[in-house]
């Protein structure tokens, strides 16, 4: 036999071909596998190409390190063919593996299949050297090579196919999967090699005719580092596009999910719920099923919100939302309208269900909350609209909803209420108000109409109470009882209000510089006013602006007012009364004031409520009331002023009762402030 040898420097260049092969080859199946259609078969194209050439190249280099005591050339016809077996091969494995999924009788096969190939291309590769005589193969490491073709073929397909997603640790996996391969490929040559002898006096067909091997070996290496650099940067850049398409990918699925979900309490948004509505709807129709909507809107949030802040109510709302969310079953949707409105969608229920949830609901929300060592308390207004009988369209479920919802609220909240059509159109209604509400301070609809205040014994005109009315476009002249319910249900109070307390100083000061100088201004406030931060500040500046001496505003708040959130209320009339303006007790015996409180209150003036004039007369029961009244505010230091005075009598039996102060229609109805000054008589004029 003849004695061969190998180059070593062309060993461990087929060892470097291999594994660069065999990483190309991952990574092209990664491409493949990440991208559909043209492109996945380009890339599986391209893929086949580079790993076929590669296998080639690093068996070729591998012949090229080879040497026999004769010259060697090799055949161009047989190695173009081993090229070709081994592209088809690679075409064949890499097909395997993007496939979705790789069975274990389909690795087997597609293994033995892959590793015939590689061996077919290594014999026929052999076989260009066309030796004569014929190359002798020891049978068990021919065997042996082959068997390593096929166990190498097998655990790169298996290497390949777990690894053909993209991701960071995959880069590490493929490197160390490249390396198991590269030296599989390397050892079925070497020992396809070992097997093969070459009896003495063989001489090599192709020496001359063939290829020469020395241009052969710089240019096989020079195209084979080629084709892999260029497919690995081809492949870098498409990953580097598909991440961006990724990533581009998630940021569309993000905002997609923020146009359909709360940013706050991450519940469905509105139209996310319309969406569920209108597939309950679609589903319920044609199962002729029952489902209910629930509409729920706290009770005293905006209160809370006032008081503590937006990070406080956000926090609070965060909890709300959770409360809710722990009571629903899986199927049925919460959502969150804004604000503190909440909606569940109750897949499947009967009136009962939803009447049972509803008032589980009321209870869970009353629940007290702890936040930053604060304990808040809420409750839910809940109304309840059933499908099919209450609206057969979103919308109609809807406003339906809505409208029980605020008949909750009007028959004393915390509380849930089934819809009935005759609450319809009443919530249209208020709809349209609340809508036109909040134009009326841009269009300047809202006036100020003032009821003078006079003296007991001598009817001197002492001031004035400011009296809101919204002279509307669409409804004309509405009194405040209709609207300022709803402006304290929608927040619409606060810049109503401040807008009260500018223009009721704008016109004092016009009426001290008429003359009047020792008139007093008393302005209402209400309860969401009391509780919103920026009260303090607005008087103050509307004093300052209009250069009015504090203590000619009279600040009227109701005695429930007061007496809601005591501790809250009494800082803020201290802060106001330390401005040096006058604090007001409206509507006083109506509510429950403790006198302990009363007393700690920072109040100059008590207001008689209506009620006890209305019915006043000699020796009854009110007029014990009244006389009691006047002589606590006496004890208190406090001004008694009797609002209501309608009739003569009323007017002599007050004073007799030690009344300071009378206001009612006997004395002068509420009017703009031009009437006012002439409507006047000159006796109860007193100016300065
Ligand atoms: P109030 O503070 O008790 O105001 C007195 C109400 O009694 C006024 O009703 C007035 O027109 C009416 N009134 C005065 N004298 C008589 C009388 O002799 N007989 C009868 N029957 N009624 C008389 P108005 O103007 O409709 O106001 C109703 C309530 O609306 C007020 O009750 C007050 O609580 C509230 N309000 C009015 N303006 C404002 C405002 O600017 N801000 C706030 N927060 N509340 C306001
Ligand atoms: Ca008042
Ligand atoms: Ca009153």
């Amino acid at each position: 036999m003849l004695v061969s040898s190998y180059n070593g420097i062309f060993v461990v260049f087929s060892l470097i071909v291999a594994i660069l092969a065999a990483y190309t080859a991952l990574n092209m199946v990664g491409r493949v596998a990440g991208s559909k259609g043209r492109a996945a078969i380009l890339w599986l194209i391209g893929g086949s190409f580079a790993m076929g050439f590669g296998v080639w190249s690093m068996h070729f280099i591998g012949m090229l390190a080879f040497s026999l005591p004769i010259s060697l050339g090799y055949d161009v016809t047989l190695t173009l063919l081993s090229l070709i077996i081994a592209i088809f091969s690679s075409a064949f494995a890499m097909w395997l593996v993007c496939q979705e999924n790789l069975p274990g009788a389909r690795l087997w096969l597609g293994g033995l299949l892959m590793g015939f190939g590689i061996a077919a291309m290594h014999y026929t590769g052999m076989e260009a050297m066309l030796m004569t005589p014929g190359i002798v193969y020891i049978p068990w490491l021919f065997v042996l090579s082959i068997a390593i073709a096929a166990a190498a073929s097998w655990a790169s397909l298996w290497i390949a196919f777990r690894l053909r997603r993209d991701s960071e640790f995959n880069t590490y996996a493929r490197i160390g999967a490249s390396l198991v391969m590269g030296c599989a490929i390397v050892g079925m040559h070497y020992t396809g090699m070992a097997a093969a002898q070459f009896p003495v006096g063989s001489f090599c067909g192709a020496a001359n005719s063939g290829i020469d091997s020395k241009w052969l070996a710089v240019l096989v290496i020079v195209v084979s580092l080629a084709v892999f650099a260029i497919a690995l940067i081809v492949s870098m850049l498409d990953v580097r596009t598909n991440l961006l398409a990724t990533s581009l990918d998630r940021a569309n699925t993000e905002l997609v999910k923020l146009a359909l979900h709360d940013n706050l309490t991450k519940l469905p948004n509105r139209l996310l719920l319309n969406d569920r509505l209108e597939q309950a709807i679609n589903k319920s129709a044609r199962k002729k099923h029952q489902f209910s909507l629930l509409f729920m809107d706290l009770d005293g949030f905006k209160a809370v919100n006032d008081a503590y802040g937006h990070f406080t109510g956000d926090r609070l709302l965060m909890k709300v939302a959770q409360r809710i969310l722990d009571t629903k079953r899986a199927e049925d949707t919460v959502a969150r309208l804004g604000g503190d409105e909440f909606v569940m969608l109750v897949d499947q229920s009967e009136p009962e269900d939803a009447a049972a949830l509803a008032q589980r609901l009321v209870e869970v929300i009353a629940q007290p909350y702890s936040i930053d060592g604060n304990s808040l308390n809420l409750s839910v207004s809940i109304g309840i609209a059933l499908f099919p009988d209450d609206g057969k369209t979103a919308h109609e479920l809807m406003v339906n909803a809505d409208a029980a919802m605020y008949h909750a609220k009007e028959t004393g909240r915390d509380a849930y209420c089934f819809f009935e059509s005759t609450m319809n159109v009443n919530a249209h209604e208020q709809m349209q108000l609340q809508q036109d509400l909040r134009l009326a301070l841009e269009r300047q609809e809202f006036c100020l109409h003032y009821q003078p205040k006079m003296l007991a014994p001598n009817g001197v005109m002492v001031g004035v109470e400011a009296l809101l009315r919204w002279q509307s476009a669409e409804h004309g002249l509405i009194q405040p009882d209709v609207f300022l319910p709803l402006a304290e249900r929608t927040g619409l109070i606060i810049p109503i209000g401040n807008w009260v307390i500018n223009e009721a100083c704008r016109q004092l000061r016009f009426w001290h510089d008429a003359g009047y100088g020792n008139w007093s201004m008393a302005v209402n406030l209400s309860t969401v006013q009391l509780a919103h931060a920026s009260l303090v500040d607005v008087v103050r500046s509307a004093l300052e602006r209009y250069a009015v001496d504090a203590k000619y505003l009279i600040l009227e708040v109701t005695e429930s007012t007061a007496m809601r959130d005591a501790e809250a209320s009494l800082d803020v009339l201290n802060r106001l009364s330390a401005l040096g303006v006058s604090i007001s007790i409206d509507d006083f015996g109506t509510g429950y004031s403790s006198l302990l409180y009363l007393k700690r209150l920072p109040a100059n003036e008590l207001k008689i409520d209506r009620g006890f004039i209305m019915a006043l007369a000699q020796d009854n029961d009110d007029a014990a009331i009244v006389s009691a009244i006047i002589a606590l505010g006496q004890t208190l230091d406090m001004k008694i002023v009797a609002e209501g005075v309608e009739t003569s009598d009323q007017k002599d039996l007050l004073t007799r009762l030690g009344c300071n102060t009378l206001q009612g229609f006997h004395l002068g109805r509420p009017q703009p402030a031009d009437m006012l000054l002439g409507s006047l008589g000159h006796q109860v004029l007193a100016p300065c």
